[in-house]
């Protein structure tokens, strides 16, 4: 229900809403198209979409196509996956692109109302006239050049008839502004590149300001949601909004009503807030994509990837990244967030939600000997301790299991609850085994450990009940299936990869021991597992059977997060 989360930009809608200021909430969601969504862009979905969810408005999904030379449809098809599969719908589906005609018309409504100027200078010149923080700029000496040159020129230039960084079209603001985005800042460049929504149609394109000021405006955006480094820029989004005054220049619109689009135009506020850092990671689509062009990870969607693709491949579910994203809050101070939250997040999501598995990853071969070979039942397991709804399933047990090694030790530590020689432990649902005899190879190495299993232990009988200190779990060997499991870390091995003060970059931070993969066996019911289905491993912590590798019959299971946060601060 509105109201349940507080924080300022929701306080803002609220009074908005109350003060009639707005009857209704539009927000929309403007990635670029020339990279994957990552966990960064998730909090700015949760919040532009949630926002509209909450209160009972509507958010456009808009691409912000106006970089032809970077941008792929493959892109748009993949963030549309992306933020359905974190469980939001769109009211409409846009482009910037769609909107060329109109920014085009409102750079001539600019032009001809003075505000706007065709300037001859180049990238570096007009650089070297902008000024400094503490250097008012210079103005460009085509800035008084006539309305109807400037519209011939602006004319030619849509035309086609100069080369790419031969002029650009600058709005008209004051090269002495102490905000160097008001001095006269370019609105539109030459660039001769094949766009991916309109071809060669267009020889000229929009800056991003001016772009998405207007495009704001007209899919009537009340509350335009960003981050924080582009507070600096709202002068110059309101400057664009005011001076171009879509809502009462219908004309201007024409373009859009003859693709059928409605007028919903409207004047926009500008919202900042921080964006979302990790610790451990890199979050720029640019160092995403150099991750994956120089094959360091395995693609986009690799599970050690922030990309939405890697951390669904990776096992985290639309619940957890909201969960996340609700926890972390919003706010306009910048920090950095350590990504336990981030796993606390997924893990409180899969303890919850997860059935329980048993999964051996370190195998070592355990025989009952008072058990008679072949020996084979199926015991009743609950599929999760706190929630019945789950069900329960069938395990089968035998004379021959499989343990983890590492629950094994001739010598064992101070403290060991364990398995030891002559020692007893309680097999997870099945009774109370005593290690009798330890097999060896003829290099000294453990083959096999042999036991009997307490007939008087099983699960209900009088016996189960003897205090026992540890509890293993275990596969029956006969039943295993073979898996392959991948054991996934944190890809950065410092908090900080981009700092590069010491002169290495992300690149040489990289974690050696991020991706393990190991065989081990499974009981059949996780075998079964459908592919991205999460379960917990008893005692090993949460996996998913990987999205496109995984079969029943080739099990293949990413580690997700650890049963417990193992990484000290
Ligand atoms: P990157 O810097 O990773 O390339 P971007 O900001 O250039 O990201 P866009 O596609 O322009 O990527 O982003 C779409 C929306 O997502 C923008 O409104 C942007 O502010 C928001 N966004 C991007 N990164 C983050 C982040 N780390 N935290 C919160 N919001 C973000
Ligand atoms: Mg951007
Ligand atoms: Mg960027």
């Amino acid at each position: 229900p509105a109201g349940a989360k507080q924080d300022f930009i929701r306080q803002i809608v609220r009074d908005d809403l109350a003060d009639g200021k707005h009857r209704v909430v539009r927000t929309r969601f403007p990635p670029e198209p020339n990279g994957h969504l990552h966990i960064g862009h998730a909090k700015a979905i949760c919040l532009d979409f949630g926002l509209a969810e909450e209160f009972g408005g509507a958010c456009n999904l808009r691409f912000d196509d106006t970089n032809p030379a970077r941008e792929d449809p493959a892109f748009v098809r993949a963030i549309q996956d992306d933020v359905r599969w974190l469980g939001f719908e769109w009211a409409s589906l846009r482009h910037a692109s769609d909107y060329f005609e109109v920014y085009y018309l409102a750079a001539e409504k600019l032009i001809r109302q003075g505000d706007a100027f065709v300037c001859d200078l180049s990238a570096e010149q007009v650089r070297e006239y902008r000024g400094s923080l503490t250097e008012p700029g210079r103005a460009s000496p085509f800035r008084d050049r006539t309305v109807e040159e400037n519209l011939d020129l602006f004319r030619r230039m849509r035309a086609g008839e100069f080369a790419d960084g031969a002029g650009t079209l600058r709005a008209k603001i004051d090269m002495a502004s102490g905000n160097i985005n008001m001095r006269d800042p370019a609105l539109y460049r030459i660039k001769r590149a094949t766009h991916q929504n309109t071809g060669d149609a267009w020889p000229i394109y929009p800056m991003y300001d001016f772009a998405h000021a207007l495009g704001d405006a007209i899919e009537g955006i009340t509350h335009s949601l960003c981050t924080l480094e582009f507070e600096d820029h709202r002068p110059l989004y309101d400057w664009c909004v005011d001076k171009v005054d879509l809502a009462r220049s219908p004309d201007l619109l024409a373009p859009l009503l003859a693709k059928g689009l409605p007028n919903e135009a409207g004047k926009p506020r500008q919202i900042e807030f921080s964006r979302l850092n990790i610790n451990y990671t890199v979050m720029s689509k640019r160092k995403l994509a150099a991750l994956v062009a120089e094959g360091l990870v395995d693609g986009w969607d690799d599970p050690r990837m922030y990309t939405l693709q890697g951390l669904r491949r990776r096992g985290y579910t639309p619940g957890a990244l909201r969960l996340f994203i609700d926890r972390i809050g919003i706010s306009k101070q910048n920090s950095v967030i350590d990504f336990s939250v981030l796993e606390g997040a997924l893990r409180d999501q899969l303890d919850a939600h997860a059935p329980r598995r048993m999964a051996v990853i370190n195998p070592l071969k355990l025989v009952l000997t008072n058990l008679p070979d072949g020996h084979a039942e199926s015991l009743r397991f609950a599929n999760h301790p706190k929630d019945e709804s789950l069900g329960i399933r069938e395990v089968p047990f035998s004379n021959a299991l499989w343990i983890e090694r590492d629950d094994f030790a001739e010598v064992p530590p101070k403290g060991w609850k364990r398995l030891v020689p002559g020692g007893e432990v309680r097999l997870r649902g099945a009774g109370i085994v005593r290690c009798d005899e330890v097999v060896k190879d003829a290099a000294g190495a453990i083959v096999e450990l042999r036991g009997t299993l307490d007939p008087e232990s099983r699960p209900g009988m009088e016996g189960a009940n003897r205090k026992i200190k540890g509890t293993l779990h275990w596969v029956s060997a006969a039943h295993a299936v073979a898996a392959e499991i991948r054991l996934y870390d944190r890809l950065f091995s410092v908090p900080d990869p981009d700092d590069e003060r010491d002169g290495l970059g992300y690149r040489d931070h990289l974690n050696p021991e991020s991706r393990r993969s190991v065989r081990g066996y499974l009981e059949p019911a996780a075998a079964r597992a459908e592919a991205e289905q999460g379960v917990q491993f008893e005692r090993l912590g949460y996996f998913v059977a990987d999205r496109h590798d995984h079969a029943a019959d080739a099990p293949v299971f990413n580690r997700s997060v650890t049963l417990r946060d193992t990484w000290a601060a």
